[in-house]
């Protein structure tokens, strides 16, 4: 471990790693600690990704793919299941991972490019020259060092402290928190290439539960609720096991998560001098899926490549690592972050009778192309009682 880099990245996910690779293949020196004394485990997710999230990144390879997914279905609160053919259902189908071995392929490939990597090295504090982060005091291994750098990516997760103690504010809405519990179930009888998601306050309030094949007979399966309801002594998992009970009593838990995903808002603001916040850490994850890796990836990259054009002209401040804020804002991915998030905050307040009246709607329009704006018009012609609740996401879309 040296003492100084030119890039210090904080975490092992998806979105550090990502970070660090990009920042080595850009001639860099970087430097990747994760606190864990293993990338990759363990995991606090269900895994899914689309196919084309995934190939912008890296090749899929069956070392770390558990399954291929051609389809999605939706089961609305009264049972009615609407089916999305892979034609459709775009980037909802592609793969659910591995990622006890997907995140240490991508640390591997960071690893290959150059950069070192540091497991069981915790970040404890930043170190400060002035208003700027100019590094982080670790603990590698027990022993305390102190790594300079003159970027550091903060990649450290849903709950990241390094932002915050370089004077961030961090906080996620208790509401904004999914309480997430997951079992590996095996022995059950499911589709083994469709993913399913069940909605309603019975089954997952303000938020859904997920059945995401591993293989033929195993599925992750999993939920995550508000974290105002589990506030309330509503645990995720209660309302995990009673599912699990109805619809597959035979199923053998072989692996039990429990994880918080955030819901909200990207931070106001993704950078500061000599830092930049990437992944979970940046609330980047998008609010109605709760899904991050891709965006954590994205993040990563763009971090990297900003932190690089900074460094080649020696300007490490805010004002110019705020082309990185800019730059994911944005995107594409910024974009439906912010339309997501829309979406989300209209969904969580429908009763279960307007969101069966929605996705049955839905199922009887032909959908072959289509934005949101446009699948709003046609719910709304289909159901035209709707009319007022879409009326409002509408206005707040455009
Ligand atoms: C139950 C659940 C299900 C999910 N399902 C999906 C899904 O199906 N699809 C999807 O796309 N997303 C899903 N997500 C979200 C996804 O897991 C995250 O968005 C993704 O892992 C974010 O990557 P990241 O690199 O930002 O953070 P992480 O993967 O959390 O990595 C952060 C790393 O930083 C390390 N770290 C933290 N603090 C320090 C420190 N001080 N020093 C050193 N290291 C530190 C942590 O140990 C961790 O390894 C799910 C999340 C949960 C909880």
């Amino acid at each position: 471990m040296k003492n100084k880099y030119d890039v210090l990245v904080i975490g092992g996910g998806p979105a550090g790693a990502v970070a660090a690779k990009t920042a080595a293949e850009s001639g860099l020196s970087a430097c990747l600690i994760e606190k864990r004394p293993a990338i990759g485990a363990p995991v606090r997710c269900a895994e899914g990704i689309g196919r084309e999230a995934l190939c912008e990144f890296i090749d899929p390879h069956p070392r770390f793919i558990s399954a291929e997914m051609t389809g999605a279905a939706i089961v609305a609160p009264d049972g009615f299941m609407m089916k999305l053919a892979s034609s459709l259902a775009g980037n909802k189908v592609g793969f659910i991972l591995d990622r006890k071995v997907f995140d240490r392929e991508l640390v591997w490939k960071a690893a290959e490019a150059g950069a070192d990597v540091f497991v069981k090295t915790r970040a404890t504090s930043p170190v400060m020259e002035g208003p700027k982060v100019a590094g982080a005091n670790v603990e590698f291994c027990g022993e305390k060092r102190t790594i300079k750098a003159e970027v550091v990516i903060a990649a450290d997760g849903v709950e990241s402290k390094f932002s915050r103690w370089c004077g961030i504010d961090t906080t996620v809405p208790v509401r904004e928190i999914m309480s997430s519990a997951q079992y590996i179930l095996t022995d059950i009888d499911i589709d083994p290439h469709v993913t399913v998601f069940y909605l309603g306050n019975e089954v997952a309030p303000e938020g859904y539960l997920w059945v995401f094949p591993k293989g033929d007979r195993a599925a992750n399966v999993g939920i995550g609720i508000s974290g105002k309801k589990s506030g309330t002594g509503h645990r995720a998992k209660d309302y995990l096991d009673k599912f699990v009970k109805n619809q597959f009593p035979e199923g053998k838990a072989i692996e039990f998560i429990v994880g918080g995903v955030s819901v909200c808002q990207p931070l106001p603001c993704t950078v500061a001098d000599g830092l930049i916040i990437a992944g979970d850490a940046a609330r980047v994850v998008d609010p109605l899926t709760g899904g991050g890796i891709y965006n954590g990836m994205f993040t990563g990259r763009l971090a990297a490549e900003v932190a690089a054009g900074c460094i080649s002209s020696g300007n490490y401040t805010k004002q110019a690592l705020l082309a990185y804020d800019a730059a994911w804002r944005t995107s594409a991915m910024g974009k439906t972050i912010a339309r997501n998030y829309h979406i989300k905050e209209f969904l969580i307040r429908l009763s279960d009778e307007k969101l069966n009246d929605i996705i049955h709607s839905v199922a009887k329009i032909d959908l072959k192309e289509f934005s949101t704006l446009s699948l709003i018009k046609e719910i709304t012609k289909a159901n035209p009682k709707l009319l007022v609740d879409l009326g409002v996401l509408a206005a707040s879309l455009r």
